[in-house]
Parts: C-alpha cells; sequence; structure tokens
C-alpha cells in the first residue's frame, strides 16, 4: 500500500525552518504593535459568493485558483485565497466601521496555482488594513512601516518599491477602452492568455511576463495619463511624503493588482533574488470594497505580505545567520536514584534559569551512550548524575566543546553550588 503524501503545494514547515518563520512573525506583530495595529483572526473558510464579490468574477484566483466545495447542507463555501475579502466582511458584521481601524491578520491562504519556488497552494500571508481614512497619509503609514520591517529584517537592500496609481474607477474605464481600442489593432500579437484577458481583464495585460507584449506596450496609452485630478493630487502627495521619509521608490507606469477592488494607489515590494516570484509584499487601496459587501462607504487602504517568500529571502541574505537554536546544556544520569535527583534539579534549573536550553536525556541507555548522545546533541555543557554523585552531593559538570584551542576539565560541583558554577561555565564557553 503506498504511503499517504502531503497535498501537492502543500507543505510541512520543519523544526530546522521554523525559527524564520517564529522571527518573522515576532518582528511583524512588534511592529505592527508599535504602529497602533490590532491583530484580527479570522476564519479559512468563507461563503464562496464573498470572494466573487470582491475578488471579482473574472480574476485568476476566482476563474482558476479556488478551492470551492459544497458542505453538507450544499452551501457553496471556499478557502480563503486572500485575507481582505474575511476582514472586510468581519469588519462590517461586527460593526468596526463606526471608526478608523488600523487591523492585522495572519495565516493560510489557498491557491490552486502551478507549485514552485516560492508558488505554493497553500501558502502563509500577513495582511495589514486600515480603514476609515482616505488621504493619502495613510497610505504612506503602511510603506512606512513596511520598509521599517525590512530594516529590522535586514532586508532592506534587497528589496525595490514600486508605485503607481490606477485612478478612481472612471478613469480607470476610461483607460480601459483606450487600452483595448489600441491591443485590439495587435491582437494577432498577443499571446492566447492576453487575447482572453483583453475580453474578459485587460489591464492585466499590463502586467504580462511576455517580453513581445512588453514591447508592444511601450506603444500603448498610459494609465498616467487618463487620471483623475483626486487620484493624481493624493498620489502626487504619497509621493511627497516618502520622499521626505527618505523611502525611495520607482513608479511603475504597468504596476496593476490581480483583484478588481484597488482603486488610486497600488504598490509592491519587489526582490530580485528570488526569481520569477519576485514580489514579497503587495497591496493598494480598495475605497469601494466596503460598500460592495453591503457597509457603508469607507475607504481603505492594505497590504499582504507573503510569508515563504520572505523567509526564502531571510535564508538568502543570510540575515538571520547564528540564530539557530542550540542546546545548552545536556543531561545525563545513570540509575534509578540519579535519574531521580536529575530531573527534579533540572526542573528548578530551569526556573532559575530561564535563558538557557536544558536537553534531558530519556530513554535510559549506559553512560557512554549518554555521553555519545551529547556530544551529538551539540550541547556546550554535560551535566552528569551518578549514584555516587548523588551520595556525595554533587554533580559532574563536563564541557563537551573546545574553547580557545583547549577543552576545559570537568569538575565536580557541590550541589548547592550547581547554579553559580552553571552560569559561570556558559559564560566562560560563550565568550
Ligand atoms: P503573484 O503575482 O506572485 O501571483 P499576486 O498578485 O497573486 O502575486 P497577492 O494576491 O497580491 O499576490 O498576494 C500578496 C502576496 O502574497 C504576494 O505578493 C506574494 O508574496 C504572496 N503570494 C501570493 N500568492 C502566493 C502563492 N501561491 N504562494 C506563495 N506566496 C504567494
Ligand atoms: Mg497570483
Amino acid at each position: 500500500m503506498s504511503n499517504i503524501r502531503a497535498i501537492r503545494g502543500m507543505n510541512d514547515i520543519l523544526p530546522g525552518a521554523t525559527p524564520y518563520w517564529q522571527y518573522l512573525e515576532q518582528t511583524v506583530a512588534d511592529l505592527l504593535a508599535r504602529y497602533g495595529y490590532g491583530e484580527i483572526r479570522l476564519p479559512v473558510v468563507e461563503q464562496t459568493e464573498l470572494f466573487k464579490r470582491s475578488i471579482g468574477e473574472v480574476t485568476d484566483i476566482v476563474e482558476k485558483e479556488m478551492y470551492t466545495f459544497d458542505d453538507r447542507n450544499g452551501e457553496s463555501l471556499t478557502l480563503r485565497p486572500e485575507g481582505t475579502a474575511g476582514c472586510v466582511r468581519a469588519a462590517i458584521q461586527q460593526g468596526l466601521l463606526g471608526v478608523p481601524q488600523r487591523l492585522w491578520y495572519s495565516g493560510p491562504m489557498f491557491r490552486y496555482e502551478r507549485p514552485q519556488k516560492g508558488r505554493q497552494r497553500q501558502f502563509h500571508q500577513i495582511g495589514v488594513e486600515a480603514f476609515g481614512i482616505a488621504t493619502a497619509d495613510m497610505d504612506a503609514e503602511l510603506v512606512l512601516l513596511s520598509a521599517r520591517l525590512w530594516r529590522q529584517l535586514g532586508i532592506e537592500d534587497c528589496v525595490e518599491l514600486q508605485l503607481n496609481s490606477i485612478g478612481s474607477l472612471a478613469a480607470r474605464d476610461a483607460y480601459r477602452s483606450a487600452l483595448v481600442d489600441f491591443l485590439g489593432q495587435h491582437r494577432e500579437a498577443l499571446d492566447a492568455d492576453s487575447q482572453r484577458r483583453l475580453e474578459s481583464n485587460p489591464l492585466r495585460i499590463l502586467d504580462s511576463k511576455n517580453p513581445d507584449t512588453q514591447a508592444l506596450l511601450d506603444g500603448a496609452p498610459t494609465l498616467a495619463n487618463y487620471l483623475d485630478d483626486e487620484s493624481r493630487a493624493d498620489f502626487e502627495q504619497l509621493c511627497e511624503l516618502l520622499e521626505a521619509a527618505g523611502v525611495a521608490y520607482v513608479v511603475n507606469p504597468r504596476l496593476v493588482r490581480g483583484l478588481d477592488y484597488y482603486n488610486k494607489t497600488v504598490f509592491e515590494w519587489v526582490t530580485d533574488r528570488l526569481g520569477a516570484q519576485g514580489t514579497i509584499c503587495a497591496g493598494g487601496r480598495y475605497d469601494g470594497l466596503v460598500e460592495q459587501l453591503g457597509g457603508r462607504s469607507t475607504p481603505a487602504v492594505g497590504f499582504a505580505m507573503g510569508m515563504e517568500r520572505l523567509v526564502l529571502l531571510l535564508e538568502e541574505s543570510g540575515a538571520l545567520a547564528g540564530r539557530e537554536p542550540a542546546v545548552d546544556v545536556y543531561v545525563i544520569s545513570a540509575g534509578a536514584g540519579a535519574h531521580r535527583a536529575a530531573l527534579a534539579a533540572v526542573e528548578s534549573l530551569r526556573t532559575d534559569m530561564p535563558d538557557t536550553t536544558f536537553l534531558q536525556h530519556t530513554g535510559g541507555g549506559s553512560f557512554k551512550s549518554q555521553l555519545k548522545k551529547a556530544d551529538k546533541s551539540g550541547a556546550r555543557l554535560a551535566l552528569i548524575w551518578g549514584e555516587d554523585e548523588v551520595a556525595a552531593g554533587t554533580v559532574t559538570l563536563k564541557p563537551l566543546r573546545d574553547s580557545g584551542g583547549e577543552r576545559r576539565p570537568q569538575q565536580t560541583v557541590p550541589t548547592g553550588q550547581l547554579q553559580a558554577t552553571l552560569q559561570g561555565a556558559i559564560a566562560n564557553e560563550i565568550e
């Protein structure tokens, strides 16, 4: 019988990798708290209708990427492909939108895509959403806090900020027809994907990866020329605020977002270190979405970062080198009485030395085999309890690694001095 395996594109994250995840999650949580954002925890499953209405029927996500199924009542449900829709649904349903709200969430998202480096079917995002503020200073805050995050993570030199404004709905409609007119005259030069999008979602052709299409677009009308005055003014203000705060950006006039609900500001943080999956964080303004989902008209802006890609970047950049968690002390005992004494002593050491990692040998075995395990564990020190030591009220402290070119000798320590001696030995080993 063949073994059951994980679903393609849905990965196990193993203990070797989780320190990166924990570091990333903790850094983001601390930083968002410092900016006054509150965490919201949302269901992983929502009514399918929520995503159809918010993301848009003719987007890649809704057309071909959603995990949709009927539950036992015959209601159509979907594993969330992104977090904004659920966050807006919750904000409306829970009556959060009477005052401005700064919210964030994290968790798994699901899209049926072709798995590759930086692209999974279950992936993880941290999303940040700000409701109730229509002005560009809100957009600027989101960009500034993400820029600070990259600095804190030590990856600021690997990322570039790209900005664009996609204007009001009306401006985009006018631009859409101009673009369709233009591309319609060159239909035969477009690949099948873009030809299909010409009918369904022509703006998406702008971020086609096909070099021929990009060359063709050099002659196409540009979105910037169709912007409404308000969007243009807001975009200028955002750029000024970022310049004043010293955040570098490039305006990418072909930057559009894959989801229907965006307007005005859109932005992406991209890196050239991860191959084709270069966008680590993406977002923008979506002033119409709350009303579209049945709430009172509420301006909003947000972004989501892709955790897998950030972890890859952290690994790649070496920003976390030397942070691997290490065992400090491996605890060995031989004989039932010694084992009991060791267990009790180490529990109280754990209370008194909260920054020290103790690995207690379990499962018995000879002294020699336990020492071998201690060596293998990478621990700096071994603490050894034998029956003789217990009778004498002592413990043996044995250095397991050379420091300064030599191995310090093992010593016999009276139980009463164990903690002080151990702290001294750890300090010596670290220097
Ligand atoms: P892409 O163009 O890479 O498909 P997207 O525009 O579909 O991205 P968004 O919906 O804006 O992505 O999601 C925000 C971020 O979430 C992306 O910038 C990326 O970092 C991450 N992300 C999106 N889809 C995936 C995926 N399938 N696997 C891993 N990360 C993803
Ligand atoms: Mg996508």
